[in-house]
């Protein structure tokens, strides 16, 4: 399929934003027809003629457009770079520049809601509180694209303090739970006694947390059961979450932790996503030595899990 893929040189090119003829698929193409004219080029003079002059010269014309082609693919392969270091500078100064306006309309409609609310009609606070909404869920896109930025360009700095696992996920399963009581889904969560400590970075680990119980519930239907449960397996302390939701098709899941990829199956239901949550997921896990993985089936559920050493001194 992907040989297939690579044959499409149109589709190569307009993926990649280039020329045809710029293509990866076009210049192998290019280079192997140079490298059988050579061989049987080379044959031929050899057999017919006794000059070795001539030798000389055909095989430096050869060797001379190895060298053009050779120039023109690291051209490109230097061109996507800079696109991409660009496209992740402009990423994180954008976000940047978003975070101020957004934290003002944040403070605006708190005062509102705080310091003001007598004056006001139900209608107009819910309007106000509706703004609210929309702007925490603005501030955490910001801060998932300032994160995706970070990690692009090797910049993600991660604390090292004493985490409680166990605690967090707690507090995160107590938050959750309304949400999924009004939505008629089963939650269970268990802990298991012995200390759940890592060493790691208590906000994004609790972000990472947050993100696969998210998840569990966005993509699990009414009547759903979500089972989460904290463990130690090997010197490490493992969370995991269970759902009885949608599932992954099979076909996409070596996709699932790519930049900005949501699956087919879910993008028809559930508009509310980013495609960002796993990406940053993974690489905040193994970036403190840990480890997340997942196991799907579509139509039945999906459990996903990530471990972590555990502290060795508490
Ligand atoms: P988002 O949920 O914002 O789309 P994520 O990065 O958290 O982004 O997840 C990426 C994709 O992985 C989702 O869009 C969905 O297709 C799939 N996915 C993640 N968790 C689950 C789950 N528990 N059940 C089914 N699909 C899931």
């Amino acid at each position: 399929m992907k040989f297939i893929n690579d044959l499409n040189l149109k589709k190569q090119a307009s993926d990649l934003g280039i020329k045809v003829w710029q293509t990866p698929g076009f210049l192998f193409i290019m280079m192997g027809v140079v490298a059988a004219i050579a061989m049987t080029g080379t044959y031929y003079m050899s057999k017919n003629y006794d000059d070795p002059q001539l030798l000389v010269i055909a095989e430096s014309a050869v060797a001379i457009t190895i060298l053009i082609i050779g120039n023109v693919i690291v051209g490109i392969v230097e061109q996507v770079t800079n696109l991409n270091k660009a496209k992740s500078e402009f990423v994180s100064v954008a976000s940047h520049q978003l975070r101020t306006p957004l934290s003002a309309i944040r403070w605006e409609t708190e005062l509102l809601l705080t310091k003001m609310k007598k004056g006001l009609t139900e209608k107009q606070i819910s309007n106000i509180e509706n703004i609210a909404e929309q702007s925490r869920k603005m501030a955490r896109l910001v801060n998932d694209l300032l994160d995706v930025a970070r990690i692009d360009q090797d910049r993600l700095i991660l604390r090292h303090v004493s985490v409680d696992i166990g605690r967090i996920s707690e507090e995160a399963v107590k938050s959750l739970a309304p949400i999924l009581k009004a939505k008629g889904i089963g939650l269970a969560f268990s802990s298991s006694r012995k200390s759940a400590k890592v060493l790691g970075d208590p906000e994004k680990i609790r972000m990472v947390i947050e993100n696969l119980l998210g998840n569990a519930s966005k993509y699990t239907i009414n009547e759903g059961k979500i089972e989460v449960k904290v463990s130690q397996k090997d010197g490490s302390v493992v969370f995991s979450v269970k759902d009885n939701g949608v599932g992954i098709p099979k076909e996409q899941q070596k996709r699932i932790f790519e930049k900005f990829f949501r699956s087919d199956n879910i993008v028809k239901y559930q508009t509310e996503g980013t495609g960002l949550g796993l990406y940053i997921a993974k690489n905040v896990i193994e970036q403190l030595g840990g480890n997340i993985e997942f196991d799907s089936v579509e139509g039945l559920g999906t459990i996903f899990s990530f471990s972590l050493p555990a502290a060795r001194h508490e």
